[in-house]
This record gives C-alpha cells, sequence and structure tokens, in this order.
C-alpha cells in the first residue's frame, strides 16, 4: 500500500508523457486512459518478472478506499492474480487537505506519482509471491507490526532506485 511519497519525484515520465492520452484543461488534474494504466502496468510487470501473475489495474475514488492511500493491491494467491487500485487523478488535492501530505498536482507531478504508485505496488506483489507474509506469521517479532513497516521501507527504497535507473536511462 503507498501511503506517501517520502522521497523526491525525479526526472519525466519513462510511460506517462504522451499527450495523446493526457488532456490538460487548464490546471486540472490529467485525464488518463485505462489503456495507458493498462500499458504502464504491463511494461512494469515485465520488468519486474511477474509475467505469470494476473493483474488488473484501475482508478478508485478516495472515497472508495478504506483509509486514504495513493494506492492499494490485493492478491489470490491460489489464482496467482492480483488487483490494483490507484488513486483517480481528481482527488490528489482532496487527498493533501485529508492527509495533510504534501500537495502533488500538475499534470507532469500527478502522472510520475501514477507510475510511481504501480512500481510500488508491483514490488510488494513481488515480495508476496516470495512468502514474506509467511514468514511473517512465524516471527514473534512481527506481532509489533515492525515486519509491515521493514517491507514498506523495502519497497519505498527498491521503486526509488528502479525509477531513478530507468529515468536515468532515458537521459
Ligand atoms: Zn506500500
Amino acid at each position: 500500500m503507498k501511503l506517501l511519497c517520502t522521497f523526491a519525484l525525479l526526472a519525466a515520465s519513462s510511460l506517462f508523457g504522451q499527450p495523446e492520452v493526457i488532456t490538460i484543461l487548464n490546471n486540472k488534474p490529467p485525464m488518463i486512459a485505462q489503456k495507458k494504466l493498462d500499458k504502464a502496468m504491463e511494461y512494469w510487470k515485465h520488468i519486474l518478472r511477474l509475467d505469470d501473475v494476473t493483474l488488473e489495474i484501475s482508478f478508485k475514488r478516495l472515497d472508495k478506499f478504506d483509509s486514504p492511500v495513493y494506492g492499494e493491491s490485493e492478491c489470490h494467491p491460489v489464482a496467482n492474480a492480483c488487483l490494483i487500485h490507484i488513486l483517480d487523478p481528481r482527488d490528489y488535492e482532496a487527498f493533501s487537505v485529508k492527509t495533510e501530505a504534501p500537495v502533488i498536482s500538475g499534470r507532469k507531478a500527478i502522472t510520475r506519482d501514477i507510475e510511481n504508485t504501480i512500481v510500488h505496488e508491483l514490488v510488494h506483489i513481488r515480495l508476496a509471491k516470495a512468502g514474506l507474509k509467511d514468514l511473517y506469521a512465524g516471527n514473534p517479532r512481527c506481532k509489533t507490526g515492525v515486519c509491515e513497516f521493514i517491507e514498506e521501507d523495502t519497497v519505498v527504497r527498491l521503486t526509488s532506485a528502479i525509477l531513478d535507473e530507468s529515468r536515468r536511462q532515458l537521459r
């Protein structure tokens, strides 16, 4: 689950920069087509070696999440299938009001953040496939929630490293 982006948003987006699918209306949030979201997910799914997993991705309004997040994923291990929800771009401003998080606004920043959220959720899925949750269940230290914290911190760092490297190669 991606709560707050704790690192700087860097460089140009590799997948969300194409004007034909993103419409800028004055200063309004970008309209991102489902097709573009699917394409970005497919790209990163392959990079993270998750080709064998059935994935679906869609936008979700802020009030439909149980708690305010930029994204979430849930998996069905038997079916080897996961569903990813991404915060609807229209709700970024409301999100920052609700959580007091720094405001992410404008087409570039929001589309970059969405790509970040996609990679973040896919890294969670990658770790889940490695059986991390089973390890938590057998470890008394994890009862304090510290294991989830370590996982989240690891996911944030890996996501940052992956995107930094990807964007560096595009320069
Ligand atoms: Zn997370």
